[in-house]
């Protein structure tokens, strides 16, 4: 492993407005969603979560994702993407003018089996009516697949399932795809080796990856990503999130925590740390309770530097950085 090797920038997909609030209590209005993916496109993100087309009784907090979608202001050159879980979510899509799709699967076997009584790649397998109608309608279509990296319900995750999966993508047309840690398993040696093996496996595909800190491991897989040559992740405001079928669940590495490592390594994200950091304060306030924000707890190291009182011995060498 060598940090020569480490990309010269980045790509981070804001994922908090999804992921970070799908188990909020807080229900977050029309209005300060859209407020929130106004201050990102500022802020410089090039790829915007803006919420889920899945059903308003299942995720209350997603019911006003069409809206908000109509509401935003889209800047040229973001990615305004939404997950959604079949052909309804592309329907809404098409009606709010949301132009990226996200669909969903399980690596665990045992989990899909019980709930949708398929293996993953079946499901994917059912995806292609959803694809063709997200293509007749250009909109581009990506795919992800949740516990890529470990689940509760396995003993563990092969490979191979894994790369069944992303072959079924491929088979039905998505080339874009994120590997997943939902149940916040991963560790750095073994993200390392399934990163390179599928870059490796299948160069073609558009890779992401999505890190849960559940076991604050998220920023060293991401570091280990970065080292088997991905450069597209999700994070999530302030490191807002969970997951309810996850025991202990955290959200997304923070992505005020991640700018600011990439800020220290010289590695471009586009994104202006000190905006990223305010929207990261407001969702604070907004959900009335403290996150998993490193950042946000200690601010920024260049801010640590400053001039010691006079009469103290000055000596800039002892200032730790
Ligand atoms: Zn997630």
């Amino acid at each position: 492993m060598d940090f020569a090797n480490l990309p010269e920038s980045i790509t981070i997909c804001e994922v908090g407005l999804r992921d970070g609030l799908q188990n909020e209590k807080t229900l977050l209005t029309t209005e300060e969603k859209i407020c929130l993916v106004n201050d990102m496109s500022e802020a410089g993100f090039k790829v915007i979560e803006v919420g889920s087309f899945v059903s308003p009784k299942a995720v209350e907090q997603m019911a006003n994702t069409d809206e908000v979608f109509k509401g935003i202001k889209k800047v040229d050159g973001v990615e305004y993407r939404a997950l959604i879980a079949n052909t309804k979510g592309v329907d809404r899509a098409i009606n709010c003018g949301c132009t990226k799709v996200k669909l969903n699967v399980s690596a665990s076997v045992s989990h899909n089996l019980a709930n949708l009584n398929r293996t993953p790649a079946q499901t994917v397998a059912g995806f292609g009516e959803a694809v063709a109608k997200a293509r007749e309608a250009n909109i581009d279509i990506s795919g992800s697949i949740s516990m890529s990296f470990g689940s509760p319900w396995d003993k563990e995750i092969p490979i191979k399932n894994v790369r069944d999966i992303v072959e079924a993508y491929l088979a039905v047309g998505v080339k874009e795809i994120s590997l997943s840690d939902a149940s916040g398993m991963a560790y750095p040696k073994q993200v390392h080796a399934i990163c390179t093996e599928m870059l490796g496996a299948y160069p073609e595909v558009n890779w992401w990856l999505h890190f849960h800190n559940t076991r604050g491991m998220g920023m060293a897989n991401i570091m280990a990503g970065m080292l088997s040559g991905f450069t597209k992740f999700d994070t999530s405001f302030a490191g807002a999130g969970g997951c309810p079928f996850v025991p202990g669940a955290a959200g997304n590495v923070a992505t005020e925590d991640v700018v600011h490592m990439c800020d220290e390594s010289g590695i471009a994200t586009g994104i202006d740390l000190d905006k990223t950091i305010a929207i990261s304060k407001k969702i604070v306030a907004i959900l009335g309770h403290s996150t998993d924000s490193y950042i946000l707890r200690a601010g920024k190291s260049k801010d640590l530097i400053r001039e010691l009182p006079t009469g103290q011995i000055k000596n800039q060498t002892q200032v730790k950085r």
